[in-house]
């Protein structure tokens, strides 16, 4: 598979919610974000700025925000902060009122990019910025049943096919922010 059809490690959350909403999240991603994002979602949207904008830290040996890839499951994106000496790899998030599958496998697919790439990831955890608390998440090898789940979802995602897709569960579209624009919402107010 070439580079511009691997999977975006950034989808793996939207693909688990709905795999139509990568598309909307594409293209929404692209015009004013106060259109059709709520204040939660901005909020989050701020708490990555600052890696972003690189301002996390300047020590030498935290990687913040920086490109990984696997040629092995064929996934890129970025990482949020890796600590190379203690091996942590930290995804923060702004309110972390649950830890979603989606969210795990973002860090799965952080932690294999990173191992494929030569560095030791020797812990992943998320951090909740508002509240101040870390999420610690076992590592792939430590839960091989997630695992398993993870490298069947991105198996879904290689196979995907958009015209045979029906959505079948209406809280998905009644919670979805895009269900005002999208044809295939079960979903209407
Ligand atoms: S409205 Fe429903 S089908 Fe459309 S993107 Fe949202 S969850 Fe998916």
């Amino acid at each position: 598979m070439s580079e511009e059809n691997s999977i975006l490690i950034s989808q793996l959350n939207d693909f688990v919610f709905c795999p139509v909403s990568i598309y909307f999240h594409a293209l929404y991603g692209n015009l004013d974000k106060t259109l059709y994002q709520g204040a939660a979602q901005i909020d989050g949207t701020h708490a990555h700025q600052a890696i972003d904008n690189k301002r996390y830290s300047s020590r030498k040996n935290v990687l913040q925000g920086i490109d990984v890839y696997s040629d092995e499951l064929n996934i890129r994106g970025k990482i949020d902060v890796f600590d190379v000496d203690s091996g942590v790899l930290t995804e923060r998030k702004n309110k972390i009122v649950r830890i979603y599958d989606g969210y795990v496998f973002q860090l799965y697919a952080q932690y294999y990019a990173l191992t494929e790439m030569g560095y030791t990831v020797k812990k992943i955890r998320f951090h909740s910025m508002s509240d101040n608390k870390n999420y610690d998440i076992k590592l792939p090898s430590e839960d091989t049943e997630m695992d398993k789940k993870f490298k069947s979802v991105i198996k879904a995602m290689k196979e995907f096919n958009m015209e045979s897709f029906h959505q079948t569960n209406i809280e998905k579209c009644r919670n979805c922010i895009y269900y005002p624009a999208c044809d295939r919402s079960l979903y209407v107010d």
